[in-house]
């Protein structure tokens, strides 16, 4: 892609209503655009970054065996009623009238439409287990919309449902997507602890949070630092098999969000290994039981012939809400720092000199060769200053620059800069490449 073909509107400035620093910097980096608040028009730099995050997500769901499908935005009202939840969830939910006066609403989350696919077509034990997910748009009228996609009224949600005979068979559900959690967060370059949540009225230990620290976070969390540390299950993982030890090995040391902290239990802790930190709600996993198939008859009969309520679980992700993490926990004072998994372009390829033949010759047949490669490329073609180019690409954060100018290239040698570590080097055009592709 070239810069000067593309639509990257940079702000010069510092937003002012920023108040954390991915909010600041995604609007800078022209990756979204404010409509109202809480609500956020996707820019293409924002919405490559929102569909690689969505990719990741959709490959650690599938390996674990959920199936997606993709439900409507917009809910009849009618299907909450059925749960008792149309009354109950109160202010948050986006009612809407049509023109034939039918209540419907804009979807806060999917646990009634789910049950009601499951209960028109699933009737036997034999078809379970099953978990169905889906990659949608979800309105909540929060009450305090802020920092940008962190905490939105419209927001990109993931959210898997699990239907099992028995609540043994949830608990496998419930285990496969815990580990399918850490695979997704880690490949999108981020630590995120399990954290044990309230689970209401089922009680039990099925509820677990996703949570990256980060000083900006909205919740108080405490952990084992131990829990750092821990090796995250390979992509060669068995989903079929027992995955209790991988479970056991995360759920065993101390962490907890502020509502289930027990400050006896985390002293007991070695102090140094005690972490009393700020934490981003990334994921949430949730075991609930017969509560919506119960209510609203959704049933399969056992191998005695039995009818039973179905045993669910629902499990989320906050897929756009991970796109303020991630800049939280890898920027710099020049920008954003992608990781390398889910950077808008690999490479940004800086032209020192457009409009000089030989320069503008080589950065073509450079480009070519990355993309050749099958690497995604930003060619800033741009007749710019070179210190305006250097600020732009910092500030995109894509994880590598190549540099080339006349002087270099008259050497037969271009510049590298990896952006994690800010290091730059001279070096023959061809090991560039090499160390590229
Ligand atoms: P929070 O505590 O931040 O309000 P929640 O507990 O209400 O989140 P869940 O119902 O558990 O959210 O939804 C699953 C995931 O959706 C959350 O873990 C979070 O990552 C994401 N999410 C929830 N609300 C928002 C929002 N307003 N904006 C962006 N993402 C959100
Ligand atoms: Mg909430
Ligand atoms: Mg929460
Ligand atoms: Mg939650």
């Amino acid at each position: 892609m070239r810069l000067s073909r593309y639509f990257l509107p940079i702000l010069k400035e510092t937003p002012k209503e920023a108040e954390i620093v991915s909010h600041r910097l995604m609007l800078r980096a022209g990756m979204i655009r404010q409509q109202a608040a809480g609500i956020y028009s996707w820019l293409p730099l924002g919405l490559k970054v929102l569909n690689k995050v969505g990719k990741i997500v959709r490959e650690e769901q599938n390996r674990a065996g959920a199936i997606e499908v993709l439900m409507p935005t917009i809910q009849s009202a009618d299907l909450w009623r059925e749960s008792g939840r149309y009354d109950a969830y109160g202010k948050e939910m986006l009612r809407i009238t049509d023109r034939h006066e039918r209540e419907m609403l804009f979807g806060p989350t999917n646990e009634e439409m789910i049950t009601e696919i499951f209960r028109s077509s699933v009737r036997s034990y034999r078809d379970l287990p099953l978990n169905l997910y889906h990659i949608q748009w979800k309105f909540r009228d929060e009450v305090r919309p802020r920092f940008g996609v962190m905490r939105g009224r419209e927001f990109l949600m993931k959210d898997a449902y699990s239907f099992d005979v028995d609540a043994e068979g949830a608990r496998r559900a419930y285990q496969r997507m815990f580990v399918a959690y850490l695979r997704t967060f880690n490949r999108l370059g981020m630590t995120a602890i399990p954290m044990q949540a309230d689970t209401g009225p089922i009680g039990g230990d099925m509820s677990h949070e996703f949570i990256i620290l980060a000083d900006t976070g909205e919740s108080a969390v405490f952990c084992d630092k131990s829990l750092l540390d821990l090796p995250i299950p390979g992509a060669d993982t068995d989903f079929d098999g027992d995955l209790s030890p991988i479970v056991a090995a995360w759920t065993g040391p101390y962490a907890a969000t502020e509502e289930k902290h027990d400050e006896a239990a985390f002293e007991a802790i070695p102090e140094e290994r005690r972490v009393a930190a700020r934490g981003i709600e990334v994921g949430h996993i949730f075991y609930f039981g017969t509560k919506y198939s119960e209510p609203m008859g959704a049933k399969v009969a056992g191998p005695d012939g039995q009818e039973k309520p179905v045993h669910m679980g629902s499990y989320g992700v906050g897929v756009s809400r991970l796109l303020g993490a991630i800049i939280e926990a890898s920027h710099d004072d020049a920008g954003i720092i992608w990781p390398d998994s889910v950077a808008p372009f690999d490479v940004g390829l800086i032209n020192m000199k457009p409009g000089d033949g030989p320069t503008d010759e080589a950065v073509a047949s450079i480009e070519r060769q990355l993309e050749a490669a099958g690497l995604e490329v930003l060619t800033d073609d741009a007749d710019t200053r070179a210190g305006a180019k250097f600020a732009t690409m910092d500030l995109i954060g894509l994880p590598w620059q190549l540099i080339v100018g006349p002087r270099g290239l008259a050497a037969g040698e271009v510049e590298l800069k990896r952006r994690a570590t800010g290091e730059r080097e001279t070096l023959p055009l061809e090991s560039a490449l090499r160390r590229l592709i």
